[in-house]
C-alpha cells in the first residue's frame, strides 16, 4: 500500500481552489457527481467507452469530464494524469471490486482513509474490528462446530452471492463436501469460511458519514457522526421467497442484491443504531486510524428490538442512491439546504477541509 506521507506530498502539490472529484463511472458515480456539482466542485469520471452514453442520458449528474480506459482494473494507469489535475478519488464498491489490490498503491488521494480497504476487504478483519467495538454480533462457528442453523459465507462469496443455508453439521458437511468435488472451493476456502448464526428479524442497512469538523450533533471521537439515511437491499430470491412456496415448491434461498427500498424505523431503535455507529468509528481509531466519510453497518433487529450487526461496509454504499436529494433524517441534520445525499456530503467535506487546510486529515 501507497504510503500516507506520500499522498500528503502529492497532495501538497494541489491548488485547494480547484479540487476535482473522481470516480469509477459505475456503482454510485452519479450521485457522486450531481452532489459535486451541487457543491461547486468540478468531476471527473473514469469511464468504459461503451459505458459514457449512461451518463450522458443524465445531463446534470454526468461528470464535467470523461477520461477513458479500457478495463477498470487499469484505472491506476491515469492517476498520474488525474493528480495534475488536482483529483481526489472516491474509493465505491466497484472501485475496490474491479480495480482489485491494485487499489491500494493507486498514486492518487482517495478521499478517507485507504487503511479502510484492507480491513474491509478481509471478512475475519472486518469481523475483528465489529468485535474490537463492542458490537453484538451473530455467533461464529468454526467448520466442524456448527451448533444452529447458520449461513456459511465462503471466502471470495461477495454480494451475499455463493451464500448458503445449513441447519447442522451434517448438512454443512454435504454441502461443502458435494461443492469441493464439483470444484466450486477448495479445502483452504474450507478452512476460512465464516459461518454465523442465521440471524432471524428485520435487516436495516444505516448510511452514516463521519466528520472531524462539525462539533454538534451526535458526538463522535473528535468530531460527530451523522446518519445520513436508511435503506434496506432488496434480496433476490430469499426477499419474496413466500411466493413459491405459497405454492408448494421448495426453493433454496440466495441472497444477491438487485435494489433496494427506504426504511424509516422506529423512533426509539435510534439511539441503539447511532451507538453502533458511533463505537464503529471509534474502534477504527484504535485499530487502523480511523474511517473518514460515509460507511454503512449492516444489521438485523429482532422482536424484541435486540440488534445484532453482521458486515459493514467501509465507504458510499449503493442503497445512498436513495436520497441523492437527502433523506428523512439528513434533512434533521442540514435543513432547507436542497437536500444533502451522501455524495453531496463528500465533496461538502472535500471543501469544508480544502477551506481549513485540513484535507490530509480526510485523505489518504
Ligand atoms: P456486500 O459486500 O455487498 O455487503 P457480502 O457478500 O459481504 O455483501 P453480507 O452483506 O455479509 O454479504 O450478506 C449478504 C446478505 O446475506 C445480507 O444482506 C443478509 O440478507 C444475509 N445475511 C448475511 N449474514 C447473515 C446472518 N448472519 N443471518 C442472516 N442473514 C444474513
Amino acid at each position: 500500500m501507497i504510503a500516507k506521507k506520500e499522498i500528503d506530498r502529492i497532495l501538497s502539490g494541489y491548488d485547494r481552489k480547484d479540487l476535482k472529484v473522481a470516480a469509477l463511472c459505475s456503482h454510485s458515480a452519479l450521485q457522486l457527481f450531481y452532489g459535486a456539482r451541487l457543491e461547486g466542485l468540478k468531476t471527473v469520471g473514469i469511464c468504459k467507452k461503451k459505458n459514457r452514453a449512461r451518463y450522458d442520458a443524465f445531463p446534470l449528474a454526468k461528470p464535467g469530464e470523461y477520461v477513458f480506459v479500457d478495463r477498470y482494473e487499469d484505472a491506476g494507469e491515469v492517476a498520474e494524469k488525474l493528480a495534475e489535475e488536482n483529483a481526489i478519488f472516491i474509493p465505491h464498491g466497484s472501485a475496490v471490486e474491479y480495480i482489485g489490490e491494485k487499489i491500494g498503491s493507486m498514486r492518487l488521494p482517495f478521499f478517507g482513509n485507504r487503511r479502510v480497504l484492507l480491513w474491509e476487504a478481509d471478512r475475519r478483519k472486518m469481523l475483528e474490528w465489529l468485535g474490537e467495538a463492542g458490537c453484538s454480533m451473530p455467533e461464529s462457528y468454526a467448520p466442524g462446530r456448527i451448533r444452529k442453523p447458520s449461513i456459511v459465507k465462503f471466502p471470495g462469496a461477495r454480494g451475499g452471492r455463493g451464500y448458503f443455508v445449513v441447519s447442522s453439521q451434517e448438512e454443512f458437511e454435504a454441502k461443502s463436501g458435494a461443492m469441493l468435488k464439483a470444484g466450486a472451493i477448495t479445502e483452504s476456502d474450507v478452512r476460512n469460511a465464516v459461518i454465523q448464526e442465521y440471524l432471524t428479524g428485520v435487516r436495516v442497512y444505516p448510511h452514516y458519514f463521519y466528520t472531524p469538523f462539525a462539533k454538534d450533533g451526535f458526538k463522535c471521537a473528535e468530531g460527530r457522526l451523522e446518519m445520513l439515511g436508511l435503506d434496506k437491499r432488496m434480496e433476490s430470491n430469499v426477499d419474496e421467497i413466500y411466493r413459491p412456496m405459497s405454492v408448494g415448491l421448495k426453493v433454496e434461498p440466495s441472497y444477491t442484491v438487485v435494489g433496494n427500498s427506504p426504511v424509516i424505523m422506529r423512533e426509539s431503535l435510534l439511539d441503539d443504531v447511532l451507538e453502533v455507529g458511533k463505537r464503529v468509528v471509534e474502534s477504527s481509531f484504535r485499530l487502523f486510524g480511523g474511517i473518514y466519510g460515509p460507511f454503512c453497518v449492516e444489521m438485523i433487529i429482532d422482536e424484541n428490538f435486540r440488534l445484532k450487526v453482521f458486515e459493514v461496509s467501509a465507504r458510499i454504499v449503493a442503497g445512498t442512491n436513495i436520497y441523492p436529494r437527502g433523506s428523512q433524517y439528513s434533512c434533521y441534520i442540514f435543513g432547507d439546504e436542497g437536500g444533502m445525499g451522501t455524495g453531496r456530503r463528500i465533496a461538502r467535506e472535500i471543501k469544508v477541509a480544502a477551506q481549513k487546510n485540513a484535507l490530509q486529515k480526510i485523505v489518504y
